[in-house]
């Protein structure tokens, strides 16, 4: 990876450029980063990185008709086709043939990038730029949680990076009653407590399953938010969760996961949410209301600014996990 000098890119009839004012840094960018397996399977250099951002538009192709100049803009990561039989029919956070903003296309770790108008979100102006740029992440937080009710409910979430702590706040908001977090990580188990959660577990030291019974009269818990992307902590999730309970999985596997599906799942009657990017535009709606109302403060979950030359200082954070969400000023 490395910092240079390119053009501005070209603009299409129904494109826009944006000038970043800033980024923020995605576990998708640190794999590219670090080149793991699957970048090396997935990612096909030369490529400018990065899908988290906010930025001004400074001009626009002849046929777009939404977006204006001047306008203050994110985007929907997931660039869709629009005629696929998923984006038909409502569900194109599964689209066939999505393209992946800074893996399959120029993104925003750089002072200008170019998007087609159908993937822009303009911001509210009660939202900063620093809220603005997580909203694509807050909206994978958002569905975890609200892929059914939490009101009044028991919720273990699994994994507390920036994903797993906005969920926190979200839960929260929705009025779960508890709100038991954990991961393996101090640092942000201290940043959970700010987000909300009743109980912060550790379970290098402390048994989860047995601390989630006690905290339930020995009932397990109602919800369980996986977004850890670690077999053991699925497992954990599994266990604890109330006969008729659900789960909502976001996290990512690096290899296949072993679960004991005839007692955990089926004669337990649970429900499994595997959970994808966004709705577009819902999820964006109910992020940018989540944020623009202060039902929710992720100013925790921000912890680190760099300007983007220095951006190996932020994946180097990010490797280490002594962080939340890290912003790059463009
Ligand atoms: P992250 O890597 O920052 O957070 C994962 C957290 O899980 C870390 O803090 C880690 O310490 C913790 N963890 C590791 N082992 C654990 C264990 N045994 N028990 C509890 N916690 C444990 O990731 P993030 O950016 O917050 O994203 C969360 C997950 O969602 C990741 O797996 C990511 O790949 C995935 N993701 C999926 C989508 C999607 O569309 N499905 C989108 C974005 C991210
Ligand atoms: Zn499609």
């Amino acid at each position: 990876m490395e910092f240079s000098e390119v053009p501005t890119p070209k603009l299409g009839l129904r494109d826009v450029l944006i000038k970043v004012r800033i980024a923020s840094i995605c576990g998708t960018d640190v794999h590219i980063y670090d080149w793991t397996r699957w970048a090396q399977h997935r990612f096909t250099p030369p490529r400018i990185i990065g899908h988290e951002f906010v930025g001004d538009v400074t001009r626009v192709g002849e046929e777009v008709t939404q977006i204006k100049v001047g306008d203050r803009v994110s985007a929907e990561s997931h660039l869709t086709c629009g005629h696929c039989y998923q984006c038909s029919n409502g569900n194109s956070e599964v689209c066939r043939n999505f393209k992946l903003l800074g893996v399959d296309h120029d993104g925003a770790f750089a002072e200008y990038l170019v998007l087609p108008e159908h993937v822009l979100w303009k911001n509210d102006s009660n939202i900063p730029d620093e809220w603005a740029t997580i909203q694509e992440p807050f909206g994978n937080a958002v569905d975890t949680v609200l892929a059914e009710d939490v009101a009044a409910k028991t919720v273990l979430i699994l994994g507390a990076g920036p994903i797993g702590l906005f969920a926190t706040g979200i839960a929260r908001a929705c009025g779960a009653s508890l709100v038991m977090v954990s991961d393996p990580n101090n640092y942000r188990l201290a940043i959970s407590k700010q987000m909300g959660a009743h109980i912060a577990v550790n379970p290098r030291r402390q048994d989860v399953v047995q601390l989630a019974f006690d905290a339930t009269q020995n009932n397990g818990v109602d919800v369980v938010l996986e977004f850890s992307g670690n077999n053991q902590a699925l497992n954990q999730g599994l266990k604890v969760i109330t006969p008729g309970g659900r789960i909502s999985i976001l996290g990512i596997y690096e290899r296949r996961v072993n679960i004991d599906l005839n007692k955990d799942v089926i004669f337990k009657k649970i429900r499994i949410y595997g959970i994808t990017g966004r709705k577009v535009f819902s999820t964006w709606y109910k992020t940018s209301r989540f944020l623009s109302s202060g039902l929710v403060d992720p100013g925790p979950v921000i912890t680190h600014h760099f300007p983007l030359k220095d951006y190996e200082k932020g994946m180097k954070l990010m490797k280490d996990g002594k962080c939340g969400k890290v912003i790059l000023n463009v």
